[in-house]
């Protein structure tokens, strides 16, 4: 494997480059296809959630890969989340993940968000009714009792604010080992990261490009001059620039394509090498947070009546 890892604070290593596979398609063709192509390229991290609808094609592509060979599945780091409306029962969530993947485990098992919906909700962005109360002790305690079974090897949160990490740490019996966020050049993370380092959670950066192409996304990281020049400079590419930044901050990260060219030129940001300046003028960069979650917010039965309550004041 040409990867490199992290250690967590349950000493599982985490590859540090790890492809996403949300897409709004969801072709199960082209998502097999892809996650052929990105384990004989040197992938072994591969994310999913239940939401995404790509555990089956994800599954199936890994199994053909251990059966033939090309990989074993203890190489293989597969997270997968649980979605608000499996709240109320995260063994039975994860049991359905099993299923899809066709796995015994997935290693990394993350609260999805830090909000509940009602069971019935699979919709991602959901509408006002779909709500339930957020209890997340008993939702974190399903998650520990995950571990416990054997369902999953290690378990964390994702788009979660400092202040949500620290609420949990108060009956939390098993310390999350990944926070997975929003981070790239133009959502550097600086205070939930060094938050995160005191409590050895692992920070795991999604859209890590800033989602050019998504509708949700945009092209302002890769499209930005900064990242350009940088990328001139070392005759790399935006895309390198970005993932070789996040690495730099000793995070992994999770980069989605479905393309050949672009599978392979993202893995390529390990080859790269930043210079200091680089990295400070990255730092200069003007910040904006890309996935804001306006869809969990609402005035009547949302934990969160604003953006700001979402990320408690953390954006
Ligand atoms: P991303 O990886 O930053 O961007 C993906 C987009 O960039 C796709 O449209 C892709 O198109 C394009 N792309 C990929 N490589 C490129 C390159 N080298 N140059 C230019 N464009 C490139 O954003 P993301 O998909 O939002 O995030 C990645 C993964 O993180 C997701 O797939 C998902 O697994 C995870 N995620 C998690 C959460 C969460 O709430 N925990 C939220 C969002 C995402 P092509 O496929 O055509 O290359």
């Amino acid at each position: 494997m040409r990867d490199n890892y992290q250690v967590l604070n349950n000493g599982m290593a985490i590859p540090t480059i790890g492809m996403g596979t949300y897409s709004p398609e969801n072709d199960r063709r082209t998502t097999e296809n892809a996650v052929k192509m990105a384990i004989k390229m040197g992938y072994c991290h591969f994310d999913t959630a239940q939401i995404y609808g790509s555990e089956p094609a994800l599954g199936n592509a890994l199994n053909k890969a251990i059966s033939n060979s090309l990989v074993e599945r203890e190489e293989l780091f597969v997270t997968s989340k649980l979605w608000g409306s499996n709240h109320h029962d995260p063994v039975s969530a994860l049991e359905q993940t099993l299923n899809n993947l066709g796995m015994e485990y997935v290693d990394m098992f993350l609260v999805h968000w830090p909000v509940r919906l009602k069971p019935w909700v699979l919709n991602p962005l959901p509408n006002e009714e779909d709500f339930d109360q957020l209890d997340l002790e008993t939702t974190w305690e399903g998650m520990e009792r995950c571990l416990e079974l054997g369902l999953c090897r290690g378990i964390g949160v994702s788009n979660f604010s400092c202040t949500k990490i620290e609420r949990l740490l108060d009956y939390a019996s098993v310390i999350p080992a990944v926070n997975q966020v929003e981070m790239h050049p133009m959502w550097r993370q600086s205070k939930l990261r060094e938050f995160c380092k005191d409590y050895n959670i692992h920070v795991s950066a999604y859209s890590a490009l800033g989602g050019p192409g998504n509708y949700w996304g945009s092209t302002a990281v890769v499209q930005n001059p900064i990242i350009q020049s940088i990328a001139n400079k070392h005759n790399a590419t935006p895309a390198q620039v970005a993932l070789r930044w996040g690495l730099s901050k000793g995070v992994s990260v999770i980069a989605k394509s479905f393309s050949k060219e672009r599978l392979k030129e993202n893995i390529g940001a390990l080859d790269l090498e930043l210079e200091d300046d680089d990295l400070l003028e990255i730092e200069q960069m003007e910040q904006w947070k890309i996935m804001r979650g306006e869809y969990y917010v609402n005035q009547t039965t949302s934990p969160y009546r604003t953006i700001q309550d979402l990320w408690d004041g953390e954006i």
